[in-house]
């Protein structure tokens, strides 16, 4: 068949807790479609600068341009004309226009690509992601090694000063040392 009958859009939902690849997988995925010369375009939410604001990198230090939004409707200027494959690192940020949009896209014939963490450090469902989830045609749940066990580990820990984060704890805490580290179901701990 020629290329133009396959031109049909979906959602790809990328999740897991943290260090489990997301990134990874994201910058391989957008890596291919360039290798094969598709225009693709990448964005993050403007709020996580772990590393070089203008980049998804990888804990491994892979990297691709990604453009910093604040909001769904951010990324629209840059949708005309139509990119092939639109990818969002950190889609856990984003608000609910994103599920709106990926819909749009995936509607119009393109490649949506989404990875995000689908729990927050509680354990529980992280924002638009089990929208995202539901409404994607393809998942990939990735785990990470259990820090403490070496099981997979499917939860982010939070500590905070060194103890398990509070259920109540709010998601900016000012003046603590706070870190993160990827553990299993048994061995992640929420302080009540
Ligand atoms: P995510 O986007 O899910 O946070 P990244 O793609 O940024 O994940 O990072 C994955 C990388 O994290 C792995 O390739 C590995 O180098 C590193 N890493 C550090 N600690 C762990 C761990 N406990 N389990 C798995 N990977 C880890
Ligand atoms: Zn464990």
């Amino acid at each position: 068949m020629p290329p133009t009958l396959h031109r049909q859009g979906w959602i790809e939902v990328i999740v897991g807790p943290m260090f489990s690849g997301k990134s990874e997988e994201l910058i391989r995925r957008v890596k291919r479609a360039l290798i094969a010369k598709q225009s693709v375009a990448v964005f993050k939410p403007r709020l996580d600068n772990r590393y070089h604001e203008a980049h998804v990198v990888s804990h491994d230090g892979e990297r691709v341009e990604a453009i910093p939004v604040e909001s769904a409707l951010e990324m629209e200027p840059y949708l005309t004309p139509l990119p092939q494959v639109v990818a969002v690192d950190e889609a856990q940020f984003l608000d609910r226009g994103l599920v709106a949009l990926a819909e749009e896209l995936a509607g119009q014939g393109v490649r949506v690509i989404l990875a995000g963490l689908d729990l927050d450090f509680r354990g529980e469902p992280f924002g638009i992601m089990p929208e995202l989830l539901a409404r994607a045609e393809f998942v990939e749940k990735l785990t990470a090694i259990c820090v403490r066990c070496g099981a997979p580990a499917t939860r982010t820990q939070r500590l905070v000063d060194g103890l398990p984060a509070r259920y109540s704890d709010p998601v900016i805490l000012v003046g603590a040392q706070e870190r993160y580290e990827p553990r299993c179901r048994a061995c992640h701990q929420v302080r009540y």
